[in-house]
């Protein structure tokens, strides 16, 4: 059995997870707790402890646990919560030093994307690896630039985002962050469903699967589903996502010259549906300089469930490895 421990806290506006992980990257124990329960940070920062002290008896005590990573939205550098919707607590929360105070052990917090990185490069498909760029795919498009083995945070905090690089100009759609034509805006599980309901309105003597639902409550896997099952309306919308995907990544070339992408969140987990056309796009969008290297284009190998618990304690093991 391992002998050190790392806790690894998933931090949602609804909700926390929390884990213990060893040393190889399994999570031996785990539960969640409220996160907006809690009028204000100690009180949460005391379910914390209370929680992970429980979870602790499995490994033979607190004291088996060298240090705490917490992926949390909206975190900066010094380790606060800049805002919240969601959360009652006054902003910004000094969530690193309320915990640590708490624990006693060192704390790392990071926001969520860049503790995803970190998980792929500690557990995951980039272990080994000190230049690569992980993509969430989700109800946003995240990400995390590692560059020679650090994440890149830039001069606030706020680097590495390049979900909201434009990939589109003319006609652009709107971005939920208040631009218009962002990566997030086509590429995002959100946005392969709202280009279903555009094209379903669109073309209305298409025949579709897509049809028998109604058009409002479509989502990235029902598109999916009907594309599984040979439905050609939803196939070409997996194409026009892959491709818009793909002309990015060849763009991201230039950021950094990762070793590899690495593809996260629930749409990255459509096979071929979307790797295919994003490879294809990929390698006809790059710089000609580029192709003659190979860039690996990769799937998150980390379990889905359990895979931002091991992120947070990516963060956690950077700390105090
Ligand atoms: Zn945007």
């Amino acid at each position: 059995m391992s002998e050190r421990f790392y806790a690894g806290i998933d931090m949602g506006g609804t909700n926390t997870a929390i884990g213990i992980v060893d040393e190889e990257g399994n999570v031996v124990a785990r539960c969640s707790i409220s996160t907006c329960r809690y009028g204000n940070l100690k009180d949460y920062a005391d379910a914390l402890y209370e929680a992970t002290e429980k979870l602790s008896e499995e490994i033979g005590g607190m004291e088996k646990i060298s240090a705490v990573g917490i992926g949390a939205p909206n975190a900066n550098r010094d380790g606060e919560i800049a805002c919240c919707q969601n959360l009652p607590w006054e902003m910004p929360a000094p969530l690193a030093a309320v915990v640590r105070q708490r624990f006693g052990i060192p704390v790392a917090v990071d926001n969520d994307a860049n503790a995803s990185a970190a998980g792929e490069m500690i557990y995951g498909a980039a272990r080994g690896m000190k230049n690569f760029i992980t993509i969430t795919l989700g109800t946003g498009v995240g990400s995390g630039i590692v560059c020679d083995g650090n994440i890149i945070r830039g001069h606030r905090g706020m680097g590495g985002e390049l979900g909201h690089i434009t990939v589109r100009r003319d006609n652009a759609r709107s971005c939920t962050c208040g631009k218009d034509g962002c990566l997030e805006a086509y590429c995002s599980a959100s946005a392969v469903a709202r280009t279903a309901r555009e094209w379903l309105a669109e073309n209305p003597e298409r025949e579709s699967l897509l049809r028998s639902l109604p058009s409002e409550s479509i989502t990235s896997l029902d598109v999916y589903e009907a594309a599984m099952k040979g439905d050609s309306l939803s196939k070409e919308i997996f194409d026009f996502t892959g491709e818009i995907l793909g002309e990015a990544l060849a763009d991201f070339m230039n950021i950094s010259d990762p070793e590899a992408f690495v593809l996260f969140g629930g749409l990255a987990r459509s096979g071929e549906l979307l790797m295919e056309p994003v490879r294809d796009s990929f390698r006809r969008h790059l710089m000609p300089l580029w192709r003659r290297y190979e860039t690996k284009i990769l799937v998150s190998t980390l379990p889905g469930a359990d895979a931002a618990i091991l992120g947070a304690a990516a963060l956690a093991t950077r700390k105090n490895g």
